[in-house]
């Protein structure tokens, strides 16, 4: 990634200084800089001379104030989402914030007994989290944790007291940047606060990645030092289809990023008038085109672009909350949009929870390789409690039989039989309450080298695969999906990727189940007519890139792709495979028209 800086500072005024990133998530944005800090709290005891005793009251009271904006946004916004009903949770913190104990408490210790804001905090919530901790009753630990979580709250804000994000909600837009910004963080913003990210670290396929496409937010990640280079309030601009981003640009630079953005509206605009038409090549193959998504409330819009089903729906996302979703809960959230896209099939992934997406009370904390680690179907098999909770919620909830249940980081058959035993059992337990339940499909991902090697046998015992293809290069290649240093090395073009997938379809097709792509790989115009020509069934990718998908997948010959993707698959390396793919595909991909939507193809490997 690269670094320039034009204009020495010879005039006064900001400096403009460009920089290269990762084009993670299309689209411009042009905004002032709000840093998102990895807070440290520490806590130090002072005694303070009277004259510095109003100072540390307005701290308090400040920090008060901010948390319960910021509180007060998460409830909204909580209650605001499909089938989520913890904003009570939220409520509580509120009324926590406003008590006047608490307050006084506080605001007693500082001017009584001159005590600094932070360490009075300290002091007299750490008093009440200890008494409630003590009570053996789950109740009141769970009034412990929601006071853990306001010290926590209170604490961050008095360490930075800079301003709250809605403080700098400005006209021209936010645009939120850190050194690592967390699927949780993006989860907690309101839509239309936040008009462009940009972060140091991760590529492509990180989950605030795919979370920010699915946000239709522009990002671009991996730019490795934006966070130093940019101070809060700095007027910046993001090009998620390119993965260039200026800081406090130039009069040429803004006229620039107008006519680009007006290029991606109307290329977008256009790529509506795909929404009806096959997904069909020219010589009549026809790929079905699914969705990816991560929230039920997008289940409503996923046909109006084109899609004919619901191929990911990572159920981690309903996870990222204070405690975990009741069985109720979740069959409410499936339910809704399992019936939404009825007759549509549905796919639902059980919780995959680990990696990056670190799920409160159920993930572990500091594993030193937390995407080898003790997540997804591991984390399922060693808590039945939470996986049979999940199955029975998913059961209940397929009324119109149009569930299709995948189970995420298969890795062995004995793996595979254990989950398919609990979904048998959670069934007749049900049964045997009286509920009628609709057919399920089950299938598996394949996202770990080691089940391609067995592919054959999974095939036998599963209704389809699903591949990752996230994972599966990460885990083929042995390259960090996040780490910036190496996102060159994560090569979806790689002959050993490319084989996996190759193996798995034939062992697929030999035993008549169908293949699906749900990794990033289906967004990707070339890598799309490698899926295609190896033979994948069914494309699933971010809602908004079915209509290019389509009208790619309608300008080319089944035929032809089918022969690039076997000649590719002899040879050596990476680089050879996309410079053949880019001698013979990039100009017909440049002539749809869909560049800035899908991403130059020229960043792409
Ligand atoms: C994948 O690994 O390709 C995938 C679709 O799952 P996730 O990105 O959630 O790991
Ligand atoms: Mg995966």
């Amino acid at each position: 990634m690269t670094t320039s800086t034009k204009n020495p500072a010879k005039k006064k005024g900001p400096v403009r200084t460009e920089l290269t990133g990762v084009p993670a998530s299309p689209g411009f944005a042009m905004g002032c800089v709000f840093p998102v800090t990895n807070r440290n709290i520490s806590v130090v005891e002072e005694t303070l001379p009277e004259s510095r005793l109003a100072d540390e009251e307005q701290l308090f009271l400040k920090a008060v104030n901010k948390t319960i904006k910021e509180v007060t946004q998460i409830k909204e916004l909580s209650e605001s989402r499909a089938g989520m009903k913890d904003s009570l949770i939220f409520a509580t913190h509120l009324m926590i914030l406003q008590d006047p104990n608490l307050m006084n408490g506080v605001l007693d210790k500082i001017r009584t007994e001159h005590k600094n804001a932070r360490w009075s905090v300290h002091v007299v919530l750490g008093a009440y989290i200890d008494r409630f901790e003590q009570i053996d009753s789950p109740a009141m630990r769970d009034k412990a944790a929601d006071l853990r979580d306001l010290y926590n709250r209170l604490m961050a804000s008095m360490e930075d007291s800079g301003p709250v994000l809605e403080d700098v909600a400005s006209e021209e837009g936010v645009i939120l940047a850190g050194h690592e910004l967390l699927p949780s963080l993006l989860m907690s913003i309101k839509p239309g606060q936040v008009s462009g990210l940009a972060m140091d670290t991760g590529g492509r396929t990180s989950h605030v990645a795919i979370l920010a496409r699915s946000l239709q937010i522009p990002l671009v990640s991996g730019l490795r030092n934006f966070a130093a280079l940019a101070k809060s309030g700095d007027t910046v601009i993001i090009d998620g289809s390119s993965g260039r981003v200026v800081i406090n640009p130039n009069e040429e630079d803004i006229k620039e990023f107008h006519t680009r953005q007006e290029i991606f509206e109307r290329q977008r605009r256009e790529l509506f008038t795909m929404r009806q038409l096959e997904p069909m090549t020219r010589d009549g193959k026809y790929i079905t085109l699914l969705a990816n998504i991560e929230l039920p409330s997008e289940s409503e819009k996923v046909t109006d672009f084109g899609a004919t089903g619901i191929g990911l729906y990572r159920s981690e996302f309903l996870f990222f909350r204070k405690d975990a979703p009741s069985q109720d809960e979740q069959r409410d959230a499936y339910r809704y949009i399992l019936e939404t896209m009825s007759p549509c099939p549905v796919t639902i992934r059980t919780l995959d929870a680990g990696g990056d997406k670190l799920v409160n009370g159920i993930t572990a904390v500091n594993e030193s390789n937390p995407f080898m680690g003790w997540r997804s179907i591991r984390v399922c098999l060693d808590r039945q409690d939470i996986f049979c909770t999940q199955l029975k919620a998913l059961l209940l909830a397929n009324t119109k039989g149009n569930l299709r249940l995948l189970l995420p980081m298969i890795s062995g058959m004995a793996e595979l039989r254990r989950a398919k035993a609990c979904i048998e059992k959670c069934r007749k337990e049900l049964e045997a309450e009286g509920h009628k339940l609709g057919k399920v499909k089950i299938g598996a991902m394949i996202e770990v080298p080691a089940a391609v090697m067995i592919v054959d046998k999974l095939a036998k015992e599963v209704d389809f695969f699903s591949i990752g293809t996230n994972d599966l290069i990460q885990f083929t290649l042995a390259v960090d999906r996040t780490n910036e240093l190496i996102t060159d090395m994560f090569q979806p073009h790689h002959p050993s990727v490319l084989s996996m997938i190759y193996q798995t379809v034939r062992a697929a097709h030999r035993e008549g189940i169908p293949v699906a792509v749900c990794g990033e790989m289906s967004t990707d115009p070339i890598s799309v007519l490698l899926l295609v020509g190896l033979g994948v069934d069914e494309l699933s990718m971010t809602p908004w890139n079915v209509m290019s998908t389509k009208k790619i997948i309608r300008s080319i010959n089944f035929e032809d792709v089918r022969d690039s993707a076997l000649t590719v698959l002899q040879m050596d390396d990476a680089e050879s495979v996309n410079e053949y793919m880019h001698k013979k595909y990039a100009q017909t991909i440049k002539d749809l028209g869909i560049s800035s939507v899908v991403g130059q193809v020229e960043n792409r490997n």
